[in-house]
């Protein structure tokens, strides 16, 4: 078996700390051992050193929230959105239903491959059109294609639970929102999700209004569902006024490890101890919470409750930039989050989250070589100067591959 080692000028596991000139022994793409270049040499003599130079070596990244098929609809994000968030849902809705399909397949495939080029392995997307299942093969990394499932009233509910049923085992399914998707829909999907051992995302506590039609029955997420709806369509309070969106999907049993809580923006302490204790997951999307105006997620209340979130683009629509190194650079702005958290979430997070750290994720022994090499401007002295050059920099790092 041929064994390759790589080293540059700083190796990052993600899940030690860096190391100063530090080396991966690569075997049939797995990686058999890691440490300091003299170590690894030692271990294995005479064997080819690839010397990557003035670089950081760490795994490849792991974009956890994306919506492909709304790339050809990014002119929603490059002027200022004004308004609350059901406003621009309104705006999405009528630009889709006005461009339909038009450019939606070459958008997704330049956007997906910009992406992987940044340094992206793999990449979770939601989609409600088959699109995204196109993409797969076209990836060079790993699309996990997300069948996208809402409808609100009962008749819609119904109709999806029947769709859902002749969905093929090896589809993906998503839930999309508490404020747009029935509860014995998001049942259906919980409980198909787990009788299939399948990742189930879902919006979360994203948009302010979504914890008003929980609470209280009303608000304009209220008053927008059922403008739309064509059935009948009455509200009533969910939650009680102190409770929020994870007290809701934990009495409907949608909450466990396998369970992806994307955005999760508005929550209390309360809803914290509920996410620590099932194991849920949690994607966090900065830029597009930023565009929206919706707030901002308790990032550092998670890591105290022991969640190490993911990260997400989310969509070109919602996101000015679709670049997960954007979006390490705003979290990068939380006074007292440490880089080497926020690297971790972009690809350690993500990994726990989808299911996938066992491969990915971090660089150890026994999991895949998918390695990124992230050019360093300049020398620099220690591990922490290392991860704040990693995320913070303005504009994208130039990236060179190394095929597992
Ligand atoms: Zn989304």
């Amino acid at each position: 078996m041929a064994i390759v080692l790589h080293t540059a000028a700083w190796l990052v596991p993600v899940a030690a700390l860096p190391i100063k000139k530090g080396a991966v022994a690569v075997a049939a793409g797995k990686i058999v051992a890691v440490g300091p270049l003299a170590e690894v040499q030692a271990r294995f003599p005479g064997v080819a050193t690839h010397d990557h130079g003035e670089a950081a070596l760490t795994p490849a990244l792991i974009n956890a929230h994306s919506h492909l098929e709304l790339a050809h609809l990014h002119e929603l994000s490059q002027q200022p959105h004004v308004g609350s968030f059901t406003a621009w849902v309104a705006k999405l809705l009528a630009l889709r239903s006005q461009k339909g399909d038009n450019g939606a397949a070459s958008a997704a495939l330049a956007e997906c491959r910009r992406l992987y080029d940044e340094g992206v392995s793999v990449l979770a997307d939601i989609g409600n059109s088959d699109l995204p299942l196109d993409l797969m093969d076209r990836f060079p990394g790993r699309l996990l294609a997300f069948h996208e499932y809402l409808g609100i009233t009962e008749r819609d509910s119904d109709r999806n639970r029947a769709r859902l049923q002749l969905e093929a085992d090896s589809r993906l399914c998503s839930a999309h929102a508490p404020y747009s998707t029935h509860p014995a829909l998001l049942q259906a999907l919980k409980s198909r999700a787990r009788r299939l051992g399948q990742i189930l995302p879902i919006h979360v506590a994203e948009p302010p209004e979504e914890l008003e039609l929980l609470r209280s029955g009303g608000g304009e997420m209220a008053a927008f569902s059922r403008a739309r709806a064509q059935d009948e369509l009455h509200f009533q309070p969910a939650v009680a006024p102190t409770e929020g969106s994870i007290h809701y999907l934990y009495r409907l049993g949608l909450l466990d490890a396998e369970t992806l809580c994307v955005h999760a923006v508005h929550l209390s302490e309360a809803e914290l101890d509920i996410l620590a204790g099932t194991g849920a997951k949690v994607c966090l999307c900065p830029g597009s919470n930023r565009f929206l105006g919706v707030g901002s997620a308790p990032v550092l209340r998670f890591l105290a409750h022991g969640i190490l979130p993911a990260l997400g683009t989310d969509s070109s629509a919602s996101n000015p930039e679709l670049s997960l190194w954007r979006e390490m650079r705003l979290l990068a702005e939380t006074p007292g989050l440490k880089p080497e958290t926020i690297f971790a979430m972009a690809t350690l997070g993500g990994a726990a989250a989808l299911g996938l750290d066992r491969d990915f994720g971090s660089l150890a022994v026994g999991k895949s070589a998918d390695m990124i090499l992230v050019p360093l401007d300049r020398a620099v002295p220690d591990p922490a100067g290392l991860m704040q050059a990693l995320v913070s920099p303005p504009g994208r790092h130039v990236i060179k591959r190394i095929a597992p």
